[in-house]
């Protein structure tokens, strides 16, 4: 089927028409490659911020979506951090993608990861064997730790993506810390109390101060043998300030605020190796640990490693201002997985760029002519915002609005937030927020 279809223009009830359609039942929906189906095919490879967001966009319209996803969650990752250290449950931040679209007539959802992509043939194939047809394809696949081919590393390191690495990192820092409780040896109780985090970024610093927070709580009280001025989080970072993406007086403030909750924030230092007792970092101090958290380095994760398609150092896919992919009609490339020229660099691998880029994507398939894209860095913190006061939270919305893109180190903030009591409804709070600060958004 040719892509260049023609699809009925918007019209000012589209709102109202898509509640309408949301609350009919779905159970009369043919399933998308139901034959004799002739409207437009679209297949989204990836539930994350930026598929989820186009499914969103192309539900209730005149097109079939098949929402492709390894997971049958979307993952709320601003968030990862509570989970890897026991402050919320990992069904606080996984929103099932197969609820989202329960009551839709167009999209559906099936859980498969995809492992090639035809784009002559325009098919993607997914793990076991299906071969699934597409007239517009979405990449939207994210991206993944970067060991940066260093095996020994991958292995000694406890990454942060993905929610089943931050339940392995909740379990060996409570592991640690019964070690810790038993052993006869301070030698010992002082090297499974010391936690390396390396890399100074988000979600490093997100990382070290919620995990100073937890020790805080837990060491002496839940652990009355141990002794809390022996735990110890060191956290290095290569650069010569915190959070270099951003602006300095945010960096400071991150230091203090680290360093105000035990801390030890160490710049311009790399950890060099890995050995067997901890980690050698630079100047050649050994630091005993059993902890290495891994947040250093990131790349596009690999869906269409066995086809030839441009990619930049970061391993991103290039893709032009409209996110096509050069060569490859009908097929976008959105999120994390994306290359686009910005400013003097690419777009930044956050959230709100992904939504943006998604809705952004759906109104091309949908066949208007959006004006050029534009990306609002105000977003990051939107979703926070959103989601905090639903989980009965304290930390002011205003208060996270002016940290702008450092809101997800609220918990930074000396006001901290408590434990939510209840379970946010994630998913729609944050795309009802990006939504208002999205310049792509339609005009309705
Ligand atoms: C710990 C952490 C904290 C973060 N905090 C913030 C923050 O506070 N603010 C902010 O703006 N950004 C934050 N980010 C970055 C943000 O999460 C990403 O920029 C955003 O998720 C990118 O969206 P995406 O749609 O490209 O990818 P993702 O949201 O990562 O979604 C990718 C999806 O693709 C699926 N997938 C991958 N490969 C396949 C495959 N082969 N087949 C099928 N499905 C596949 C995955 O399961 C996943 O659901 C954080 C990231 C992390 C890891």
């Amino acid at each position: 089927m040719d892509p260049s279809f023609a699809f009925a223009a918007p019209n000012p009830l589209g709102v109202l028409r898509k509640m309408l359609l949301r609350r009919a039942s779905s159970a009369d929906q043919p399933p998308y490659d139901s034959p004799g189906m002739n409207r437009p095919k679209v297949v989204i490879v990836g539930g994350g911020f930026g598929g989820l967001t186009c499914a969103n966009e192309l539900d209730g319209c005149s097109v079939d979506v098949l929402l492709l996803d390894s997971n049958n969650y979307h993952l709320f990752t601003p968030l990862l951090y509570q989970v890897a250290t026991a402050l919320l449950n990992p069904s606080d931040i996984a929103y099932p993608l197969r609820s989202r679209f329960r009551r839709s007539r167009n999209v559906r959802f099936r859980q498969a990861r995809v492992e090639e992509m035809d784009f002559a043939a325009k098919t993607v194939r997914t793990e076991n064997g299906d071969a699934i047809g597409y007239d517009w394809l979405v990449l939207a696949t994210g991206s993944t730790n970067n060991y940066f081919g260093n095996q020994k590393l991958a292995d000694a390191a406890i990454g942060m993506k993905t929610l089943p690495e931050a339940l392995r990192l909740r379990n060996h820092v409570l592991a640690c810390l019964e070690q810790a409780s038993k052993t006869s040896s301070d030698a010992d109780r002082r090297r499974w109390l010391t936690f390396v985090v390396v890399g100074g970024g988000p979600t490093g610093v997100e990382y070290a101060g919620a995990l100073g927070e937890l020790l805080r709580i837990v060491v002496g009280r839940d652990y009355p043998d141990l002794r809390p001025e022996v735990a110890r989080i060191v956290l290095l970072e290569a650069r010569d300030r915190l959070l270099p993406e951003f602006a300095e007086r945010l960096s400071r403030y991150a230091r203090r605020a680290l360093r105000r909750r035990g801390v030890e924030v160490r710049t311009q230092t790399l950890m060099e190796d890995i050995t067997d007792r901890g980690v050698r970092v630079t100047g050649g101090e050994e630091v005993e640990t059993a902890t290495i958290v891994w947040s250093a380095g990131v790349r596009a994760e690999d869906a269409t490693v066995s086809v030839e398609v441009t990619r930049s150092p970061s391993k991103r896919v290039i893709v032009d201002e409209q996110f096509r992919i050069k060569d490859c009609p009908g097929a976008f490339a959105i999120g994390d997985l994306a290359s686009v020229r910005w400013t003097r660099s690419e777009l930044p691998m956050l959230s709100p760029p992904a939504m943006q880029a998604g809705r952004y994507v759906a109104r091309l398939i949908l066949g208007e002519s959006p004006p050029r894209f534009a990306t609002s860095t105000r977003g990051p913190s939107l979703p926070l915002a959103a989601t905090l006061p639903s989980a009965g939270r304290t930390t002011p919305v205003h208060r996270l609005h002016r940290l702008g893109c450092l809101a997800p180190c609220a918990h930074l903030l000396p006001d901290r937030v408590s434990q939510p009591t209840c379970r946010p409804d994630v998913v729609g709070m944050e795309l009802l927020a990006s939504r208002s600060t999205d310049p792509n958004r339609r005009a309705r």
